[in-house]
Parts: C-alpha cells; structure tokens; sequence
C-alpha cells in the first residue's frame, strides 16, 4: 500500500495569454490504505489534481511522492502513469462500447502477457466482488448504469493497484441506487485496505466514503479534517456552504449578562467565540425550529419571536421562512414537521452551540 505526499503543488494552464491557476501550492499526506475524500465545487481543480496524481499532467510547480519515492517535480515527469500501479474511475466510466464487459475488465492486463488462465482467473475474482460475474459477455450499451460503473470500478482494480482514485464516480447513478453504489466501494475499500481517493462536488460522496477529507476552493486546499468535522466546524463560509444548506446572516456581537450574542435585528443569537464587531454567521436549517412554546427544553435556545413568510413543502418536510417583526428581508428558514400559517407569530429557536461564527 502507498502513501500518497503533495508538496506544494502548483498547475497552471497557459492558453494564449490567459493564464489559469488550476491548483495553488496544495500540501497533503494521504495516508497508506486511506478512503480520502475531497470536496469542491466544479473547476476547484479537482480533476487536475487527480491528473498529476495518476501522471497524466505534470504539476507545474511542487513535488509529488508514493511512499518516499519521488513521482513528479516541478514540470517532470518521473515516474510515469504506467509504472504508478493506479487504477482510475472516470465520471463517465469510459468503457470501450465495442467489447464486452469481460474484455473492457481485460484490458489493462493485456500489456502485462498474462497468461489467459491466470487472466480469467483474476477477472472472475473481481467480477464476483463487483457482483457482475453474470454479465461479462455483455456490451456495455446493454448494461444498466449500476452495472456499467462496476465495470468501470472492476477495470480499475483488476490489476490490484496500490491507488484507487474515483472522480465524480457517482454522478452518472441514479440518485436511487446512489448509496448503494457508494456502500459498495466504501465495502471493497474496506476489504481491500486500497489507498483510495475520491473526489466530488457532492458531498453525500464524501461522507458515505471518506475516512478524511480535503476541501479544494479555487484550487486551493482549505480544510482537511474528518467529514463530520468538516461539517460542524468549517474553516470559511464557503466550505459551510459546499457541505449542506445554511442560513447565512449578518450580526453584530454583543455581550448581555456575560454572555456573548450576535445581534440580527430583533434576534439574539448565543455564540460562543468572542469576537468583537461585526460577525457572519451560518447555521444549518435542521439547527433551526419555531415553536407556539415559549421554551424547548436545554437543547434548544429563545432567538426570538418571528413571523410566518412563507410556507412550502420539501421532501418530507416543510420548509418555513420567518423574518423578526422589524426587518422583512432578514429571512431564515427552518425544516419542520408541519405547515405553518403565513403571518402566524411563533418563536425562534436554535440548536444549543451550533451557530457557526465566521469573521
Ligand atoms: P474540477 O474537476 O474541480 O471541476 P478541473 O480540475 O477540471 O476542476 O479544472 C480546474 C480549472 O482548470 C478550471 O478553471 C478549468 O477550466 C481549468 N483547466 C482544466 N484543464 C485544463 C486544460 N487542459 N487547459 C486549460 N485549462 C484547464
Ligand atoms: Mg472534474
């Protein structure tokens, strides 16, 4: 198993005079036997750093390493993607639509003069994991999209590489068999201890996969944490925004009774850093709920009182705008159970700790 090591590093493209910064000094130790994720919206860079991974683009500055072996430098190539031992999943899987599922899984053993036995030896092996052993003699075109990808997933492990790297492996799925698929590779990741590395601007990819995460923003790595850390505690307000839906407001910090608030018009909302001046804040919608009651219990804390906007239906949910009595602009949304009626007076709660404070 491989340890994969950036040291910062720098892709820019050239075309005619325009110049784009595709990745900005980017610095990672990805561990050996690692389920890495890494989130960021479309042209963070993603791709292009999965590129000079696999040694199919070359970084224009900084250094990249498998264990302690140096793989690229500054504008070489030093290993090169033949000799990495990588097996890659495209979000479009890419099969060869003229062979068939056996031979698309073939194919990167040609070059290795397998002997055909040891070959169908190792094809049954991974198809059997992938659950398409019964499918092999199709073509791609009459495979359904689930069974296409793990086409595409078994190609890639045929030739038991020591790195995996899966971009955007998902987005092709139907979002109903989405997390089957995900359990599936997370499974073989587990069983397989691959160093496998996942990008996505999804991040239901990153947290059905990952055991860590790096979040790339215009090419630069901003955060590497835990998923679940990454959640409850990003670095910048974009990172926030990436990893789910957020009530974004502005406040102002206040201290009353020794205790610290951000001030939003009539709300009052308990924070915790001290912070003086002005302050962005975010808090995610299920850390939200109004009440006819005056008091939830210790978990949930009094904003303030507020009224009905707007309410609509969400999967499952409704979801309900409330602005304070005095600012009609200042809209926050809360998921909730049931309707409420437009213009209706209730309370404002939020969930004890969790209002996010951002400079
Ligand atoms: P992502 O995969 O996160 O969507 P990419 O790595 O594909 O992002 O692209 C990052 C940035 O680099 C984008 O602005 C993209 O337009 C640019 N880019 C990618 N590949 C090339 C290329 N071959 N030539 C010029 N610009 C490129
Ligand atoms: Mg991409």
């Amino acid at each position: 198993m491989v340890n994969v090591v950036a040291k910062g590093i720098t892709k820019i493209y050239k075309s005619r005079k325009k110049e784009v910064v595709a990745l900005d000094n980017v610095s990672i130790d990805i561990r050996s036997g690692e389920s890495f994720g890494i989130l960021g919206p479309s042209g963070a860079g993603k791709t292009t750093f999965m590129r000079i991974i696999a040694g199919l683009d070359i970084p224009t500055r900084g250094e990249l390493y498998f264990n302690d072996e140096l793989v690229a430098v500054s504008g070489k190539l030093v290993v090169p993607p033949e000799d990495r031992n990588i097996g890659m999943v495209f979000q479009t899987w890419a099969l060869y639509p003229n062979m068939t599922a056996y031979d698309n899984i073939a194919f990167p053993l040609r070059s290795l003069r397998m002997n055909k036995d040891e070959e169908r030896k190792r094809i049954n092996e991974v198809s059997d994991i992938l659950g398409i052993a019964h499918v092999l003699n199709h073509y791609p075109r009459e495979l359904s999209g689930g069974q296409q990808q793990r086409v595409a997933l078994a190609r890639a492990l045929v030739k038991n590489p020591s790195i995996l790297l899966l971009d955007e492996p998902f987005s092709n799925l139907d979002a109903r068999i989405r997390d089957s698929a995900r359990a599936l590779v997370r499974r073989i990741q587990n069983e397989l201890k691959i160093t496998t590395i996942t990008v996505s601007h999804d991040p239901a990819d990153i947290f059905s996969i990952a055991e860590r995460a790096g979040v790339i923003v215009h090419g630069k790595l901003v955060q590497v944490d835990k998923p679940s850390a990454i959640y409850s505690n990003p670095v910048t307000v974009e990172v926030a925004r990436l990893i789910g839906d957020l009530v974004e407001l502005s406040g102002r910090v206040e201290e009353r009774n020794n205790k610290v608030y951000a001030v939003v018009d009539d709300f009052t909302f308990p924070i915790s850093k001290v912070t003086a001046g002005d302050v962005r804040l975010g808090i995610r919608l299920e850390d939200l709920k109004i009440s006819d009651e005056a008091s939830l219990g210790d978990e949930w804390v009094l904003v303030g009182k507020a009224r009905v906007k707007v309410s609509s239906y969400s999967s499952g949910l409704f979801r309900v705008t409330v602005v304070p009595p005095s600012n009609d602009n200042t809209e926050i949304v809360a998921m909730m159970d049931r309707p409420f009626d437009v213009g209706k007076e209730v309370n404002l709660f939020v969930r004890s700790g969790k209002v996010l404070v951002f400079s």
